[in-house]
């Protein structure tokens, strides 16, 4: 029999609230909203009081003041989050040798293997304590045999608690829950098994395997593993975590600033998009610049978790002027977005309007169905490339030959697919570029 795995799965409780709690001892118990403030912003997190009304994140915060109409609203602090988040990381990764950092407030740790020197519930309750001593804020964690029991035994034992579920003890935790305790089961989903009368876990896993697959393809299939406690996902080491990006060689070497810049417009506009793709925030970016001498200098800032490109793009036009100092021919520009985590909560908090949300919404959608290139920034086209008459050149990017790097073994299908679908267009000179795409 293959061992039995442990994993410890921990998550902070409303987060955002929390750390705003932790500055302000007054809203404790109180219905508190971050963001969704003004009349068209959206709610990015919410604390318990608030959850009982029926807001949740991502809902408008107009709906959210009509449910609750005694809720505080804050503008939210992005920033002080993302300080929280890498704190509560460093804790965990001096204490244990394998997690995986899930989301901006969400760790698995991986302990199968050490139940033998301590036990595994003890060793992660004082984990527990630890944070909540050290940071200040809430955190609960489940134990379990794999991710997903873990995550769902962590999302019952909340808030502020423990709770570890053994291998016999699977069945009779699992089969009384609803089934939108499965963790990524959507909307849709629900719905629709929930009009087939499946509404407890016990009874989708009664449903034959194949009928699964019939409803609802290879999520049904998934659904269906993880309604029977099956999980055989790894905790992905923390060391692993990945990062994407692009960078473009030009074949005549350009000092133009107007340009570089739209370049990098352009760059950052395609990662954003996989960012969003893959439901992913980025924490860091690095630019890079090689002078046509061969001298390549690199500059990276640590941000505040985000995927909106507005913000990125500006802080990418940032670190490329402070790289620039030099009055040289550039051969090479790259922008690379690392520290990647899970999630989306983070729209309510620039100030995003939820016409502006939804545009990128759209935006996306539109890539999804056309390719990356179906929708660009304006300031991308301004600068066509022209002939030696001085004549616009039409731009067909479907003709356009746009190299792209050797994959990695290993590597995720979607990531590939994504990748595919999303050469950045590039108007670097009219010879064309040699564009490509590199993954960590
Ligand atoms: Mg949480």
């Amino acid at each position: 029999m293959v061992k039995e795995r442990q994993i410890i799965h921990m998550d902070q409780d409303a987060f955002f609230v929390s750390v705003e709690i932790r500055k302000n001892s007054n809203l404790i118990g109180k219905p508190v909203i971050i963001g969704g403030g003004g009349d068209r912003g959206v709610v990015a997190s919410c604390s318990y009081e608030a959850r009982k009304y029926g807001v949740h994140s991502a809902m408008p915060g107009r709906t959210a003041k009509l449910l609750c109409p005694g809720a505080i609203f804050l503008k939210g602090d992005m920033e002080e989050y993302s300080k929280a988040s890498h704190e509560i990381t460093e804790i965990i990764a001096d204490k244990v040798p394998l997690f995986e950092k899930a989301s901006i407030d969400e760790h698995y740790i991986d302990m199968t293997g050490m139940d033998r020197f301590f036990g595994c519930m003890k060793f992660a309750s004082e984990l527990r304590q630890t944070i909540i001593r050290e940071m200040g804020l809430p955190i609960s964690f489940g134990l379990s045999i794999n991710k997903t029991v873990a995550k769902i035994a962590t999302n019952e034992s909340k808030p502020d608690g423990e709770l570890q579920v053994t291998y016999p003890e699977l069945r009779p935790f699992l089969d009384p829950l609803a089934i939108h305790k499965i963790p990524g089961i959507g909307h849709a989903t629900y719905k629709k098994l929930s009009e087939m009368g499946v509404r407890e876990i016990l009874t989708l896993t009664q449903i034959p395997q194949q009928l699964m697959f019939k409803i609802l393809g290879q999520q049904g299939l998934s659904l269906w593993q993880k309604a029977n406690g099956i999980d055989l996902s790894p905790v992905v080491p923390y060391r692993e975590r990945k990062s994407i990006g692009t960078q473009a060689t030009f074949e005549s070497d350009t000092m133009d600033m107007a340009k570089l810049k739209a370049i990098i417009t352009g760059m950052v506009t395609g990662l954003t998009f996989q960012l969003r793709n893959q439901k992913k925030l980025t924490a860091c970016i690095t630019v890079t610049v090689r002078y046509t001498n061969f001298e390549t200098v690199t500059q990276q800032e640590r941000i505040p978790y985000t995927s909106l490109d507005s913000f990125l793009i500006s802080k990418a036009h940032n670190l490329f002027e402070k790289l620039y100092s030099k009055r040289m021919l550039l051969r090479l520009v790259g922008v690379k977005l690392s520290h990647l985590v899970s999630g989306y909560e983070q729209i309510g908090l620039y100030n995003i309007a939820e016409e502006e949300y939804s545009l990128y919404q759209a935006m996306d959608k539109v890539r999804n169905h056309y390719g990356a290139e179906a929708v660009v920034k304006a300031c991308i086209v301004t600068q066509p490339p022209r002939d030696e008459k001085g004549k616009v050149i039409k731009y067909n990017p479907r003709k356009k030959k746009v190299l792209i790097g050797n994959t990695e073994e290993g590597e995720p299908k979607e990531d590939l697919e994504v990748r595919k679908r999303s050469k950045i267009r590039s108007f670097m000179s009219e010879k064309g570029t040699r564009g490509t795409k590199s993954y960590d």
